[in-house]
């Protein structure tokens, strides 16, 4: 009854933005990653501590009393269901907190809790009684802005007297006016104009800056530029608070430009591993030999979620029609959802409405969904000039230490991408075995 035109397919698929690997801007990926992580990523690397005098004290606190709190903070702290400070808000916090303040620059990977210890920092150190803006947090997007108010939002939750503002698109102020609200939360270019165009508020009264997201920050064209211009309009004694989920060196740059005598605290990324996890391989000579693999496979292994990786939201959107019309239960994930869609996805997908989740390079990153037990690469991960990408696959198939559980990575490939599967075998060093998909009971 059901035919794929696999004629038709390829006649629509000409070389337009449908067609080409689906790739995520830095932003996009650090959301749908916020999105996806609801709980903190435990991380048993060391922390490592950098300072200018080695011989200052500095603090660590295991909970959250010992921070000497305003007591509506840490109610608003045990209702978000908060019960001890992660790794990183450990020192992280003692050092925002600190008086008389001190720098801080954070580097660690998203979901660590370094949102939650600015945001506290922030709200901690606000001044309700001074009706003007003391707090001033800078992020990439729209969206994370709006993710980091919710945040700050929640936590405020028992502390009224607390206003906060977004400096966003969409958000307007009357020429002339006077903000009186303590805490703004903004993109850069929102910013600058009220603070140095329409000046609607001072930036010499600014107690704490926060730079967060710096990665995905400098990785957009004049974000950068814009942020160091209004560094430069900030008092002396302001506080900086610095955040970054990666490593570069442009990141540290950056930061050191910005950050006078800071404490550097970085956690370094617990790697994926393959270790746990058993790897395939089918050989399917057409689109309609990976489907059929695919339901195979998925009959046979039903337990548990499974997300397909995809090169082009193409064939994420017809695999995902397929399968549906075969009656799975299926969501898709591509960059072309709106940010709403694209929680709303992720979601129902966590929630296990859904079992099979379709996507494309949008998620390769942050997929931490303890259920999901096969991964499939429908197509194996390529870079520009159709190489091995071995991160990638790296990404999407390892798990780090964490869950301990096993998981299943099957790779459907022809006879022209057969070499790139090899060379992700070589290069991991681990073995990615035969698997014939008419008889999936070999798979463990
Ligand atoms: P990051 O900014 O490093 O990405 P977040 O501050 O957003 O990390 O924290 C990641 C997740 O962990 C969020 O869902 C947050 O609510 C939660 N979280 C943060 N700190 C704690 C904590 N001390 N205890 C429990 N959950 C936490």
């Amino acid at each position: 009854v059901e035919k794929i035109d696999i004629k038709e397919e390829k006649k629509k698929d000409e070389p337009n933005k449908e067609s080409a690997a689906d790739e995520a801007s830095p932003a996009e990926v650090s959301l749908l990653t916020k999105i996806i992580r609801k709980g903190l990523v435990s991380n048993k690397n060391d922390l490592e501590i950098q300072r200018q005098n080695p011989n200052s004290p500095l603090h660590s606190v295991k909970t959250f009393e010992a921070l000497n709190l305003n007591p509506n903070l840490l109610k608003g702290i045990y209702d978000m269901g908060f019960n001890a400070p992660s790794k990183i808000q450990e020192t992280a916090l003692p050092t925002l907190l600190a008086v008389p303040s001190q720098n801080l620059i954070a580097q660690s990977q998203s979901g660590t809790g370094k949102t939650a210890a600015f945001v506290l920092a922030m709200l901690s150190k606000v001044d309700s009684t001074k009706k003007y803006p003391q707090v001033l947090c800078l992020s990439p997007t729209y969206e994370l802005a709006i993710q980091t108010g919710e945040v700050a939002a929640h936590m405020a939750k028992f502390c009224p007297e607390i206003e906060m503002k977004y400096a966003v698109r969409g958000e307007e102020v009357p020429r002339g006016s006077k903000l009186t609200e303590h805490i703004i939360i903004g993109t850069p270019g929102k910013v600058m104009d009220w603070a140095l165009k329409f000046r609607v508020f001072d930036l010499k009264k600014i107690i704490v800056f926060v730079l967060d997201e710096a990665d995905v920050m400098i990785a957009q064209q004049g974000h950068q530029d814009q942020c160091i211009r209004i560094h430069k309009e900030l008092g002396p004694a302001c506080q900086m608070m610095f955040f970054s989920a990666t490593y570069e060196n442009d990141v540290m740059e950056f930061a050191q430009a910005i950050v006078k005598n800071p404490i550097i605290i970085r956690l370094k990324r617990e790697e994926e591993s393959l270790d746990n996890i058993q790897q395939y391989y089918v050989m399917c000579p057409t689109q309609d030999h990976k489907y059929k693999a695919l339901t195979n496979i998925y009959g046979t292994v039903g337990v548990g979620q499974a997300i397909i990786f995809c090169h082009t939201r193409k064939t994420a959107n017809w695999l995902a029609e397929k399968m549906s019309r075969d009656g799975h239960a299926v969501a898709v994930l591509t960059g072309d959802l709106t940010v709403e869609q694209r929680i709303n996805v992720l979601d129902r997908f966590r929630g296990g409405q859904e079992k099979v989740l379709i996507t494309t390079n949008v998620l390769s990153r942050g997929i931490d969904i303890e259920q999901v037990t096969i991964v499939v690469n429908f197509d194996l991960p390529v870079d520009q000039n159709g190489r091995a990408d071995c991160d990638t696959y790296l990404h999407r198939i390892g798990r780090t230490g964490r869950f301990g559980k096993h998981g299943i990575a099957i790779n459907l490939i022809d006879s022209s991408t057969k070499h790139i599967c090899k060379s992700i075998e070589e290069h991991f060093n681990r073995k990615i075995n035969f698997l014939n998909a008419e008889d999936c009971d070999e798979i463990e």
